[in-house]
């Protein structure tokens, strides 16, 4: 007896293989996908499936990309891999400049890691570093945002959305941080003193245990994908400098291009002390991240005690990521990117609208290459991800959030296949 090999795969994985916050009981359907070209995701019995989600905001060039492919089939001539302490090569080098010239001036030193939650680490860490080499031990702790999401490592997480982050679950392991809520005053309205009052008075009471404040610019990501006024982040730049706390922007989610800026923080005009980078970075080649800071920063606490920052990753500044990260941020500032958001913003737009009339859709927003349509009931999962397949996209909600992020070279005409797919299975959220 036979059996076929797709089915084969599907039953190893249901028996061996852990996916993204998932149960290890078989009882969430996976799609085998045999390769991805452009913006379609190839399946193992043929279907193609256009992509909706960008890999979790990677692949903004789509996938298969000639210019990618051949960016690291040349470095990978060259070398894949050398260990990052005490040598140093070309890949890494550019990069570095390269990321020092998209982001705001006084971002000068880059610390490569390998992961988003890793970069947030870093950031935490050299934060406490700071404060200790100015002989501020004392601040150890961090401020956040109620909503935010920085990754799932202990550091990151704790500085989560208490809730969504699980902080009762982990009470025993997870620092303790502040938090206020996350701002009300919407993209595009300035903020009111209200907006801004709490975080000043946190910071009144305990700037002396706080190292940094640390906030997704401008759009919350996968703590609810909300997006807020961007003149909140001048607010919080004048409580950082007035309380003596650094701020650090997590851009590793709206980083190159997605809002519709290079970065979320070029809506305010606010330079953050240090950014983490990340997801695009390597438009979905390889898994890298950095973390930006201004020369102050890495200059005290070069200078201070112990005078080294105490962190170092093995695949530190990969080759074949960097020469990925070259690639694709080439890629980006060559295209005509900004046009091709602002198109994706206006049909996204048109296309969500629709949403709006239905009784349990409680928000439809979109900025730049992002589409949310929030739901007042988190949805059946079981159901609506069939439903999207079905409609030939992939689109993967959570809780209540169905919301699309596509590749930045994806055509009219599939966008509007998107759209109307969520439309679609939207439309059928009410009818249960
Ligand atoms: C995805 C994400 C992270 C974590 O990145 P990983 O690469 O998954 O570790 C951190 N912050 C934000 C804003 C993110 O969207």
């Amino acid at each position: 007896m036979t059996v076929d090999p797709i089915s084969q795969l599907l039953a190893l994985d249901r028996a061996h293989v852990w996916h993204p916050y998932s149960a290890m009981n078989g009882e969430q359907p996976v799609y085998p996908v045999v390769s991805a070209e452009g913006v379609r995701l190839k399946l193992a019995d043929g279907r193609e499936l256009i992509d909706g989600m960008s890999s979790w905001w990677c692949a903004i060039h789509g996938y298969n990309h000639p210019v990618m492919n051949a960016a690291l089939i040349s470095q990978l001539d060259a070398m894949a891999h050398v260990m990052f302490g005490g040598l140093t090569h070309p890949p890494a080098v550019k990069l570095a400049k390269r990321l020092v010239e998209l982001t705001p001036a006084p971002l000068q030193s880059v610390f490569f890691s390998d992961s988003g939650s890793v970069a947030v680490e870093v950031a935490m860490k050299m934060a406490i570093q700071y404060w200790h080499a100015r002989g501020r031990s004392g601040k150890q702790h961090f401020l956040a945002l109620r909503g935010g999401y920085h990754g799932d490592t202990f550091g990151a997480m704790s500085v989560c959305d208490p809730v969504t982050g699980m902080h009762g679950l982990f009470s025993e392991v997870l620092a303790q941080q502040f938090f206020v809520d996350s701002p009300s005053c919407r993209f595009g309205d300035p903020c009111e003193h209200n907006d801004i009052a709490p975080l000043s008075e946190q910071l009144d009471t305990h700037a002396g245990q706080i190292a940094a404040i640390i906030l997704e610019p401008v759009v919350q990501g996968a703590g609810g994908m909300r997006f807020y006024s961007a003149d909140y982040l001048r607010h919080v730049r004048e409580l950082c400098d007035r309380f003596d706390v650094l701020l650090i922007f997590d851009e590793i989610a709206t980083g190159f291009g997605r809002t519709g800026k290079l970065f979320a923080c070029e809506h305010a005009g606010v330079t953050p002390d240090m950014m983490c980078v990340g997801k695009a970075l390597t438009g979905g080649y390889l898994s890298l991240a950095a973390t930006l800071t201004t020369v102050q920063v890495s200059e005290t606490l070069s200078g201070g005690d112990p005078g080294l920052f105490m962190h170092g990753p093995t695949f530190m500044a990969n080759p074949l990521a960097c020469a990925a990260g070259l690639a694709s941020i080439d890629l980006l500032v060559t295209s005509p990117w900004q046009e091709r958001i602002t198109g994706i913003e206006q049909t996204l737009r048109a296309g969500l609208e629709p949403c709006r009339e239905f009784a349990w859709v409680k928000d439809v927003r979109v900025l730049g290459a992002i589409g949310v349509v929030e739901l007042a009931a988190p949805v059946d999962m079981q159901v609506v991800q069939p439903q999207f397949v079905e409609a030939g996209v992939w689109v993967r909600p959570f809780g209540k959030l169905v919301y699309l992020m596509p590749p930045y070279i994806i055509g009219q005409s599939d966008l509007q296949q998107l759209t109307a797919a969520v439309v679609e299975v939207v439309s059928a959220c009410g009818q249960s």
